[in-house]
């Protein structure tokens, strides 16, 4: 079983008495550097001149400069920026500044995993990764709770990082639900796994196939959108809240016996086999070689696919069925 970590494990005046970079102004970064500064820390948030984040940061009161001027400045640099840039943005801005017993911060272990940043032997090398997107960091923080994280030490240079890891923790509310220790390895692989097996390709394929077989079918397309698309939210609803066991007590006895007889038929040992497939991928890194390559040639496939799904009408369809909710909320 996973240890867990709470408030009175974590000592906050390690991270005050840092000075520390938050590296980027979005989800992540925004979270982090306003809850950090609300604990008492010392924070400064790098981007570079001319980012739209800026403004919003200096609103918020924040100090912003630029991240090789954060870098210079910290002893703590948190990285997060997205993961496809970071390494340029610490062979630019970061690399230089880093002295001995300097702490280089994560919020994912991509680049570390795969070797895309390779730190000196100097610095301790951590990951602070709340498991929920930063608005929900941030709100929880403000409203004296917290989003539970989890904590990895990659490299350990001055024998004290995970004490520093989970001040940090501490900082951005996150011991207040509770901190899970993991290593970089296991969370990176277990987070391209997921997204890729089960949380975004997996059920955006699954809810294309069952609202092409019906359409094939000859049913509308608009009552395929509900039955495919639009009630998976109950459904998905009801697991978070209680597991497949709450789901189950939910929906009616036919909706589960279908559950019980038809879901191993969709999801077959084919299936899981694949999975295994896709795993070993994100393993032995060809998938991460594959997405940077693709990144670094400006995106060819990835907008070719983007603009493909776009126009399938299982979103044509949506657009227009949403439209008569008045209760969902879409920013174009
Ligand atoms: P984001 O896309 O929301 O924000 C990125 C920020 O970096 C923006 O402020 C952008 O202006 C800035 N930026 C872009 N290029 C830059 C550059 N060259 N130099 C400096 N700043 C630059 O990113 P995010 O989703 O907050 O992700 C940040 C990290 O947190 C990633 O490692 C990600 O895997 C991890 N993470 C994200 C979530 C999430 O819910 N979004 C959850 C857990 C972990
Ligand atoms: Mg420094
Ligand atoms: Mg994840
Ligand atoms: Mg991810
Ligand atoms: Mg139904």
């Amino acid at each position: 079983m996973a240890e867990l970590f709470y408030d009175d494990d974590a000592d906050l005046s390690i991270i005050q008495g840092r000075k520390v970079a938050v590296l980027g102004y979005g989800s992540q970064g925004h979270a982090h550097a306003l809850s950090l500064r609300d604990s008492g820390v010392d924070v400064r948030v790098g981007l570079p001149e001319g980012s739209r984040s800026r403004v919003k940061a200096e609103e918020q009161g924040l100090r912003v400069v630029t991240p090789a001027e954060a870098a210079a400045e910290a002893d703590v640099i948190m990285i997060l920026v997205p993961d496809p840039v970071q390494s340029q943005v610490y062979e630019e801005s970061v690399k230089d500044h880093l002295k001995d017993g300097d702490a280089l911060f994560f919020g994912h272990g991509f680049n570390i995993r795969f070797g895309f940043i390779k730190p000196p032997a100097n610095v301790d090398v951590c990951m602070v990764a709340p498991k929920g997107p930063g608005h929900l960091v941030r709100r929880q923080f403000e409203e004296g709770r917290g989003v539970p994280c989890i904590v990895a030490v990659e490299q350990d240079a001055t024998g004290k990082g995970f004490e520093l890891a989970l001040s940090y923790a501490k900082g951005i509310g996150g011991t207040r639900a509770g901190v899970i220790k993991t290593t970089f390895t296991e969370e990176t692989e277990t987070d391209l796994f997921g997204e890729q097996a089960v949380l975004c390709g997996g059920a955006s394929a699954l809810v294309k196939a069952g609202f092409e077989t019906l359409v094939e079918a000859g049913y509308q397309p608009e009552i395929a959108y509900f039955e495919c698309l639009h009630e998976l939210k109950l459904i998905v609803d009801l697991m978070y809240e209680g597991g497949l066991s709450k789901m189950r007590w939910s929906v009616s006895e036919t909706a589960e016996w279908g559950d019980y007889v038809t879901g191993p038929r969709v999801i077959t040992d084919a299936t899981k086999a694949e999975m295994k497939k896709v795993l070993g991928e994100i393993q032995d890194g060809s998938f991460a070689k594959r997405w940077m390559a693709e990144y670094q040639a400006g995106l060819p496939k990835y907008n070719e696919y983007k603009n493909a799904d776009a126009e399938h009408l299982l979103e044509t369809t949506g657009k227009e069925l949403r439209k008569l909710m008045s209760w969902v909320n879409e920013d174009e």
